[in-house]
């Protein structure tokens, strides 16, 4: 695929008072067809005029995304959803009023004006409002729903800071907004409202638990990828959120995942053959010993903090040049369903389950 050069200027905003100057000049960009990255809660987007189709076909051409693969529509606010979605279920605007702004997404029915390039050519649309004043100015500004996937190329892993965004895709795109580091670190939760109870398709930033406490049932959640060789949402491919390094996701106790990765550790490392290592702070003293490179992501008692800075984590160890990177699970509960999901994809299902195994202290 050939990728138009285009000259990418990037503007510094404030990520809670955004300078309406640049804010404005991204919105006539959108308006006229062009690509701008943003921040979100979640991650950084790339945006297109969603009810373009030509627009939203360069954020394709850009990511070197496949069209299989459908784009999240970002509204200013829940009004928003009578330009692309049509008969809506009455419990979305319920969990519309609960979650939004936030990092839920809906899958609904599609309004006709919504271009098929959006959805993949299925006919429902996925829609968030987002929760973060740099992402709801913009499409305030541009007045048109803005159709953004994460700004990352294809399969690369999702950007938290506005460099990542530089990184991957400076030359592809027309603006960046830099609002800082992502606050939430992992995309939205991607909820279909086409069954009863709906289903999640892709875990994310509303936990599991925090559904089943609206609803009154638990939701559905659909085989993850990694068990299952069809694809319960589009794009949810196991190959996904990749560094360059190869990852492997180790599960189970905690003292036998750790005892499993220094083993690993001390076995991979040699000459010229760097091991990097993605754990949570208080496992580090376990694994000071070896020569490789720690990154701690935050504490396992706080997966809040894990997900903020998992994606920057794995691009910190790309950045070291390691050529493996043993990761450790966070378990299922809250954010580290979200979190076992991105690593598994990072790992294209490299993963050791060491679930059976005794605990060596119990
Ligand atoms: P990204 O914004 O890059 O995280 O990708 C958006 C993801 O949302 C896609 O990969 C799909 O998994 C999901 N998605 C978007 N639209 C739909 C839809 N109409 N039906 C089901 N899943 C969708
Ligand atoms: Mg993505």
């Amino acid at each position: 695929m050939t990728v138009a050069m285009r000259e990418t200027r990037v503007f510094q905003v404030d990520p809670q008072h955004p300078d309406p100057a640049p804010i404005r000049y991204a919105a006539t960009v959108l308006q006229a067809g062009g690509l701008v990255a943003f921040p979100t809660e979640t991650v950084y987007g790339l945006g297109a005029n969603a009810l373009d189709a030509r627009a939203v076909a360069g954020i394709f051409a850009a990511k070197e995304r496949p069209f299989y693969d459908p784009l999240i529509v970002h509204l200013a606010d829940v009004t928003g959803l009578a330009q692309v979605t049509q008969s809506l279920p009455p419990l979305a605007l319920e969990l519309a009023a609960h979650f939004w702004p936030g990092p839920l997404t809906l899958v609904l029915p599609k309004a006709p004006q919504v271009p098929t390039e959006v959805t993949a050519g299925s006919a429902t649309v996925a829609v968030r409002v987002p929760a973060h004043p740099v992402a709801l100015a913009l499409i305030a500004a541009a007045q048109t729903p803005i159709a953004a996937p994460s700004a990352n190329r294809f399969g690369r892993i999702s950007p938290t800071h506005a460099q990542h965004v530089f990184t991957d895709l400076a030359g592809r795109i027309d603006v960046i907004l830099d609002g800082g580091p992502t606050r939430v670190g992992v995309e939205s939760t991607v909820l279909s409202l086409l069954t009863s109870p709906p289903t999640i398709l892709r875990p994310g930033g509303i936990s599991r638990e925090a559904l089943a406490q609206f609803l009154g049932v638990a939701p559905l959640l659909a085989a993850s990828a990694s068990v299952s060789t069809a694809l319960p949402s589009p794009g949810t491919t196991l190959q996904h959120y990749a560094p360059r390094a190869r990852v492997f996701l180790y599960c189970g106790p905690r003292p036998v995942m750790l005892a499993a990765m220094h083993a690993e550790a001390v076995r991979l490392t040699a000459p010229g053959v760097r091991v990097g290592l993605l754990t949570a702070i208080e496992d580090v003293p376990a694994l000071a010993d070896l020569s490789a490179v720690i990154q701690p992501v935050g504490s396992e008692d706080a997966l809040d903090e894990v997900a903020r800075h998992l994606f920057a984590g794995l691009h910190a160890l790309d950045q070291a040049g390691v050529a493996v990177i043993l990761a450790r699970d966070f378990g299922t509960a809250g954010l580290g369903l979200a979190i076992r999901d991105r690593l598994t994809r990072a790992a294209a299902g490299r993963v050791i389950d060491l679930e059976m195994q005794k605990d060596p202290e119990e």
